[in-house]
C-alpha cells in the first residue's frame, strides 16, 4: 500500500505509517495473507502476551521486538504509555506493526490506539483476525447460530473498564440465543448465577474452550449451575472463553479438531 493512499500521509509525509493487525487465536496459518504481507515488512513491531510463539517465529529477523504485553492483570505497559509509543515508533520506522491477539477490535483496545494515532496525525490501517469467538466456534466445534436453535450470538467481557464486574447478565439471558464470554473465567459464578436469575435454565449447555486453534486447546462442557465448579475442576489454561447456549450440544456429534493428534503422530514414529 502507498503512503500517499494512506489518511494523514499528506501531513506528516516523512512518518511512518502504523498497521494494527490481528493475529489471530495463535496458529500462525489462521494470520490473514495481509497480515503476514504486514509483518515481513515491519521495521518494528509491537507485540501482545496473547501473541503465541509459532507466530513470534514469523517476524523477520532483522524487525525490533517491543513485548508490551499484559496478561492476567499484570501490566507490562499500560495503554496510554503503548499509545505513546506507537506515536514515537511512527516517527522513527517507516514500518510500524501493532500485533494484537485475535482481532484488534474485539476486545483489543484497538480502538483506543487509531484515536491516538489520528490525534497525532499518523497514518495508520487495520488489519482484522479471527477473533477468539469464531476460533472456539470452529475449532471446538460449536456453531454460533444453528437454524431451530440459535437466532444470534453476543459477544460480551467478564470483565469491564478497570477489572470491574459487568452488571447486565440478567438482561443476557435470552432464548435461542449464544452467549460467547470472553475474560469471564474469573467471574464465572457471578455470570452464572446472573444468568439463572435472568431466566436461563440451570440446565443451559455451557463450554469453556481455552487455548483455541492451538495443540494445547481443551474444550469441557457442562451446564450452566456448574459452570464456576467446571472452571475450577479442570483447571482451565488462559485464554479461555465461555460459551453458554444450547449450540453447545451439538459439539458432541461434530466434533473434528484433535488437538494432539499431531504431538501423537510424532511420538509413534519415534
Ligand atoms: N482481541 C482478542 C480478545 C482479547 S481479550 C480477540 O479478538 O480474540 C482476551 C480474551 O480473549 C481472553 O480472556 C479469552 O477469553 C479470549 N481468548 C483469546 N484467545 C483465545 C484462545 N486462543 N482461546 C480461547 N479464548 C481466547
Amino acid at each position: 500500500m502507498s503512503l500517499v493512499s494512506l489518511t494523514h500521509s499528506n501531513i506528516k509525509a516523512a512518518q511512518g505509517q502504523v498497521a494494527i493487525v490481528g493475529a489471530g487465536p495463535g496458529d500462525p496459518d489462521l494470520l490473514t495473507i495481509k497480515a503476514l504481507r504486514a509483518i515481513e515488512r515491519a521495521d518494528v513491531i509491537l507485540f501482545d502476551a496473547l501473541v503465541s510463539d509459532d507466530i513470534k517465529s514469523l517476524f523477520p529477523s532483522n524487525a525490533e521486538r517491543i513485548p508490551v504485553g499484559k496478561r492476567c492483570g499484570r501490566h507490562s505497559m499500560d495503554q496510554e504509555e503503548i499509545n505513546q509509543l506507537l506515536v514515537a515508533c511512527a516517527g522513527r520506522y517507516r514500518n510500524v506493526v501493532r500485533l494484537k491477539g485475535g482481532d484488534p477490535l474485539t476486545f483489543g483496545r484497538g480502538g483506543e490506539e487509531m484515536q491516538a494515532l489520528a490525534a497525532a496525525g499518523i497514518a495508520y490501517y487495520v488489519v482484522p483476525g479471527v477473533t477468539a469467538a469464531a476460533a472456539v466456534a470452529s475449532y471446538g466445534s460449536i456453531p454460533l447460530t444453528h437454524r431451530g436453535i440459535s437466532e444470534g450470538v453476543t459477544f460480551v467481557t467478564g470483565q469491564g473498564k478497570g477489572g470491574r464486574a459487568i452488571t447486565q447478565w440478567q438482561q443476557l439471558a435470552m432464548k435461542d440465543h449464544t452467549l460467547v464470554i470472553y475474560m469471564g473465567i474469573a467471574r464465572s459464578e457471578t455470570i452464572a448465577s446472573g444468568l439463572m436469575a435472568g431466566g436461563l435454565s440451570p440446565l443451559t449447555p455451557v463450554a469453556i474452550v481455552s487455548h483455541a486453534s492451538r495443540q494445547s486447546q481443551q474444550v469441557v462442557t457442562g451446564k450452566l449451575d456448574e459452570l464456576s465448579q467446571l472452571a475450577q475442576d479442570e483447571r482451565v489454561q488462559t485464554p479461555a472463553a465461555i460459551v453458554v447456549g444450547d449450540v453447545v450440544k451439538l459439539t458432541s456429534d461434530i466434533s473434528w479438531f484433535e488437538p494432539d493428534l499431531a504431538l501423537k503422530k510424532v511420538g509413534s514414529q519415534g
